[in-house]
């Protein structure tokens, strides 16, 4: 499933990412560019805007709530969307890109030397080579996730 969220909704946009979604988040106030990026990638519009064109061809999915973890679960729900955790930080929560896994020694002088001591594996970001490994974020996900699943 391919999204594209509109402006507002730029920290929802890394929640996604972080859930594996593939996400473009789209931070122009132009909307007939937002149509066609939505057209031409095939995606999911999700946004809090009212006013868009609901003939534009895309789908468009109108989020309500206004807390961030009202809108995931909003999302994930209207979706039909249940979180994996396999798919969980496959993607880099800043450019949307697939990350791959390198060998710990690559992330050496990279990551915080507790960090590196402490965790096996590291996966890095093509795009913007932001190291990530499952570490802190991993509790965070896991408490807003059972909240939204509470
Ligand atoms: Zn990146």
């Amino acid at each position: 499933m391919r999204l594209l969220l509109t402006r507002e909704l730029g920290r929802l946009a890394k929640w996604l990412r972080i859930l594996g979604l593939d996400t473009v988040y789209f931070k122009e106030q132009n909307v007939s560019s937002l149509i066609i990026e939505a057209l031409r990638q095939e995606r999911i519009i999700i946004t809090r805007n009212h006013h868009l064109p609901r003939s534009c061809g895309a789908r468009i999915v109108v989020i309500n709530a206004e807390r961030l973890n009202a809108q995931l679960a909003e999302v994930l729900k209207r979706l039909q969307i249940k979180p994996v955790s396999d798919m969980m930080f496959t993607r880099c929560t800043l450019c949307n890109e697939p990350l791959t896994a390198i060998q710990k020694e690559n992330a050496k002088d990279k990551v915080p030397a507790y960090v590196f001591a402490a965790q096996e594996r590291f996966f890095a970001c093509p795009q913007c080579s932001r190291i990530y490994w499952q570490g802190s974020h991993w509790g965070n996900v896991r408490e807003i996730l059972n909240k939204i699943n509470s």
